[in-house]
């Protein structure tokens, strides 16, 4: 049997990786500005994700949410008090997009409407809602058509409030930062009156913080910048530091009732155990710090790198738009100096390497970027 051909594959194999490094199977080391797409937040096979996941799997690795796992409680508790939200509840699912399905499926029986307002060039997910919700025609399929999405322009309170005017809005779907996009935040003001156009309409606001979440900005969820409060967070990505899982943390208003939510392995022993030792890690490593402080310093040493036109984004989060004569740039990141790093359209470079990455580290990356550019 053929794998499925749906990616562009580099042809690098990694075998092995330690904190922010990979291995290929030929034992060249690679620098992570990538963290496989902002999904290793503690760093690669850290100790005590290892260890703590061994050490499930010795017990238990899965049973099903029929019975009591008191491991989805401790995830609860440890990240209600380390995001900011513990009066929230958690839903466990599996990913991104599905955390995404889950949230407006909320919105909508707890409003009764079906119509949700996203964003221009928003990503959300693959998922049937999710990827209605996602600014891409080229990735929704027909049967994907028939949901009720209005797409405004983002930081346009007046196209916002246009379309909530109309009174059958469910939801307003953002992303604390816009990733997939190229790395584009919203302004702190338009968060804000966002907020309250919610509030004053019953409308659901929902953060996207599967790619912008779990500290990787430098606070635990890109929106706490501005200062508000979503009804519903997603996350994923950095969740399980690679182990699949999500979470869809929900205010207090929404009232659960059996059977409205559910999944299959959503929760499991393993899922918890990886989501437990990274939350444990965030906390006794501060690497929400460590991603404020290295991201600034990331971004003061590429303002003096040639071939730039901008940089975007916040902490760990980095949107560099290369000039034109630069589309070659990552390509002899990879090949020639070995490190990853992200790409979006237009030519910018993402950079989401892990939350423990080193000011060492980033000077490798600085050194071999120069040399690239001032060629
Ligand atoms: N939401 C955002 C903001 C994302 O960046 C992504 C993935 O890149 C998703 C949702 C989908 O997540 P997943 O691929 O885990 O379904």
């Amino acid at each position: 049997m053929n794998l499925f051909d749906v990616y562009t594959l580099w042809n690098i194999e990694p075998v092995r990786a330690k904190g922010c490094r990979l291995w290929d199977k030929n034992g060249t080391e690679y620098l992570d500005f990538y963290g496989g797409h902002a999904v290793i937040s503690i760093g690669h096979t850290h100790p005590e994700y290892t260890r703590m996941l061994k050490e499930q799997i010795d017990k238990i690795g899965f049973y099903s949410n029929s019975v009591i796992n008191s491991l989805q409680q401790e995830v609860a508790d440890k990240l209600g008090k380390l995001c900011g939200y513990p009066d929230y509840a958690l839903f466990l699912c599996n990913s991104g997009a599905e955390a995404n399905e889950n949230a407006l499926k909320l919105a909508s029986f707890h409003t009764g409407k079906k119509r949700i307002v996203a964003f221009k060039e928003a990503f959300h997910g693959r998922t049937s809602g999710a990827v209605a919700i996602t600014d891409n025609p080229t990735i929704q399929s027909p049967f994907n058509t028939g949901h009720e999405v209005a797409f405004v322009p983002l930081n346009d309170i007046d196209a916002v409030v246009k379309e909530v005017d109309k009174g059958d809005v469910a939801a307003i779907v953002i992303e604390g930062i816009q990733g997939v996009a190229g790395i584009f935040a919203p302004d702190t003001d338009f968060l804000q009156q966002l907020e309250l156009v919610c509030q004053k309409h019953d409308v659901v606001l929902i953060l996207d913080e599967v790619q912008s979440g779990y500290g990787r900005t430098g606070k635990f969820f890109a929106h706490q910048f501005a200062d508000i409060k979503a009804d519903i967070i997603t996350t994923a990505k950095g969740m399980g530091n690679g182990f699949p899982i999500g979470g869809v943390i929900i205010s207090p208003k929404f009232k659960p009732r059996k059977g409205m939510l559910g999944t299959t392995f959503g929760g499991n022993h393993l899922a918890c155990a990886a989501a437990i030792a990274v939350l444990n890690v965030i906390k006794t490593e501060s690497l929400i710090n460590n991603a404020e402080e290295m991201g600034n310093y990331l971004q003061k040493e590429l303002s003096t790198c040639r071939g730039i036109e901008e940089i975007r984004g916040r902490g760990l989060m980095i949107g560099v738009q290369l000039s034109p004569d630069q589309s070659e740039l990552r390509n002899k990141l990879l090949f020639e100096s070995h490190i990853f790093t992200g790409g979006a359209k237009n030519n910018v470079m993402r950079l989401l390497p892990p939350l423990s990455i080193s000011k060492d580290e980033i000077d490798i990356f600085i050194r071999e970027f120069k040399k690239h550019t001032e060629q």
